[in-house]
Order: structure tokens, then C-alpha cells, then sequence
């Protein structure tokens, strides 16, 4: 398999599926130091070059106090690669983790948003593209349906509360084996974050119950991508998508399975 030619493929699906990247936009990389950020920054920079329309690129890494080690290999690495490289270390966020290093989730993402969104206006950004993964929507959609009773992953592509910025996950269709593949291929170096490591944790036990039914049923992920992209609401139980006097003929249609994947193996 051609790892670029793959990634490359996989990630213009999704810009051109969500309409992610538009003419004249000016796109801000998330850069966090581990293996997918960089994948997301070196595939956009390709397409930079190769696409029909003209948008620009920068990166920028948020110091929140939670890589294991200097970050500075990184920036080496970009300024190398004459990336337009900005780094911020957010004092609040270190402060956070200094008074209360047991803080979840929510308000570290919290601190993350406020400093993502003041460098973005400092680099003149109208699109935030991060790095998640089909790996994060997959396990965002298991997560949801199982402890948080809904339906629901991550946004491809979104609007910032007040419009202000495009948020966009351009790696939605790339698994997590070709950005560990291609990342180790362009000799990136990896900065791991202290949460990497936790066990114990709901997405840690679900990573490792996909890895396990991957074992006999490698297209998983694809197929429940795919799952995400076609909705039967006739078959679901949220009363506001249901026919219920029967005048929809929607409803009642049937999937045929084999459209299920259309992603390429
Ligand atoms: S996993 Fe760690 S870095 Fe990520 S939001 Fe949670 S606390 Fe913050």
C-alpha cells in the first residue's frame, strides 16, 4: 500500500465530503506532538500544493503542561520543514494542572478551546483543522451510544459557538495505523502526552475491545465510519424521526448492506 497516496486519498474524501477547506482560507494546525497532528499538518501541506483552489497553512502546539518531554525536537523539525510554527505555553492550563492535577476531561478541554481560539486570531486563522481520527470517531460514537445514551461522534466539520472559526477533522477516514505508519516514515518526532498513558479509562477498555474484534473482523472501523454516514432513523426509537401515521415512504426503506463500505481496503 502506498501510506501517502492512501492518507492523501482518504483525507481530500473528507475535506471535499464536509466542504472543510474553502478558497482563500487561511488553516491553523493543531499540532499536540503525537504521530496524528503530524500526519494532518504533512497531508495538508501536500495537498496545499496539489489542490484546484488556494488555501494557506500554519501549526501551532498549546503547552498545557502534559507532554512527557520537550517539545522542542517538534519545532525543530517543523522550522526544518519551513513550517510556519507558533508555540504557546497556556499559564491557565499549567496553573490548572499545578492546583489540581486530578482535573478532568471537560475543563482541561475547556482551558485547551480558550487558547486554541486566541492563537488562531493572532495567526490571522479562519480554520482550525485538529487531528482526530476514524480511532476517536469511532470510539466518540461507541462512547456516546454506551455511557451517554446517544447517538452521536465528533463534528467533521463545525462552526466555533460564535462563527468565527471553521473547526475541521480532516483524518476522520485515517485509521491510527497508517498515521503511526506515516509518521514514523517521515522520521517525525513523537512528543507523548501524560494522558496517553492512563489506564483504566473507558476509551482505553473500548480501544481495546475494537482491537480485539479486529482481530477476526479487520474492517471495523471503516464499516462503522460508513454506519455514521447512513442513518436509518425509521429504525431508531427517537420519536422525532419516526413515521408514525405512515406517510413516509423513507421510513420504511431498507439499507442494502453492501453500501455499507465505501471506503477502499
Ligand atoms: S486526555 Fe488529558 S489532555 Fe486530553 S482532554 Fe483529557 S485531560 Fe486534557
Amino acid at each position: 500500500m502506498d501510506l501517502e497516496k492512501t492518507i492523501l486519498r482518504r483525507v481530500g474524501e473528507a475535506i471535499a465530503r464536509f466542504r472543510m477547506i474553502r478558497e482563500g482560507d487561511r488553516v491553523a494546525v493543531g499540532v499536540s506532538g503525537g504521530k496524528d497532528s503530524l500526519t494532518l499538518l504533512e497531508a495538508l501541506l501536500l495537498l496545499q500544493k496539489r489542490a484546484p483552489i488556494h488555501f494557506t497553512v500554519c501549526a501551532f502546539t498549546i503547552e498545557q503542561g502534559k507532554f512527557l518531554r520537550p517539545i522542542e525536537p517538534v519545532g525543530a523539525y517543523l522550522r526544518e520543514r519551513g513550517v510556519d510554527w507558533t508555540y504557546v505555553e497556556d499559564r491557565p492550563s499549567v496553573k490548572l494542572l499545578t492546583e489540581q492535577p486530578d482535573h478532568g476531561c471537560d475543563l482541561c478541554s475547556r482551558f485547551r478551546r480558550r487558547a486554541v481560539y486566541e492563537v488562531a486570531r493572532k495567526l490571522g486563522a479562519n480554520v482550525i483543522a485538529f487531528g482526530h481520527t476514524a480511532d476517536d470517531f469511532c470510539e466518540s460514537f461507541l462512547r456516546n451510544a454506551m455511557f451517554t445514551g446517544r447517538i452521536s461522534a465528533l463534528p467533521a466539520s463545525t462552526w466555533s459557538s460564535k462563527r468565527e472559526f471553521r473547526l475541521i477533522r480532516p483524518l476522520v477516514y485515517v485509521t491510527e495505523d497508517l498515521t503511526r505508519a506515516f509518521a514514523h516514515s517521515l522520521g517525525a518526532p513523537v512528543i507523548p502526552c501524560g494522558c496517553s498513558q492512563k489506564t483504566g479509562t473507558v476509551r482505553r477498555s473500548l480501544r481495546d475491545v475494537l482491537a480485539e474484534l479486529e482481530k477476526d473482523h479487520p474492517f471495523l472501523k471503516e464499516t462503522l465510519l460508513a454506519a455514521m454516514g447512513k442513518v436509518e432513523t425509521g429504525r431508531l426509537l427517537d420519536t422525532r424521526f419516526l413515521d408514525l401515521d405512515g406517510c413516509n415512504e423513507e421510513a420504511h426503506s431498507v439499507t442494502n448492506p453492501q453500501e455499507f463500505v465505501t471506503l477502499d481496503r
